[in-house]
């Protein structure tokens, strides 16, 4: 059995892996453009608590991908 040091937390919609956005301490699931908040330390990976990204994160996560 493996050991990791990093935990990959996956995203309760679609399974994807989660990427720790440092900056504003939140999970982004890039593959449908979710936030996922982290509330007291802990990732609150629950559908209800997913935030669409705004076109303007999408950029930043992105660079540049033409909008919808
Ligand atoms: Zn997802």
């Amino acid at each position: 059995m493996k050991s990791s040091v990093i935990t990959m937390l996956a995203c309760p919609h679609c399974h994807q892996a989660l990427r720790f956005d440092a900056e504003q301490q939140r999970f982004i699931c890039q593959n449908e453009q979710l936030a996922y908040p982290m509330v007291k330390g802990i990732p609150a990976l629950l559908p209800e608590n997913a935030i669409s990204l705004t076109p303007t994160e999408q950029n930043l996560n992105n660079h540049k991908v033409e909008g919808v």
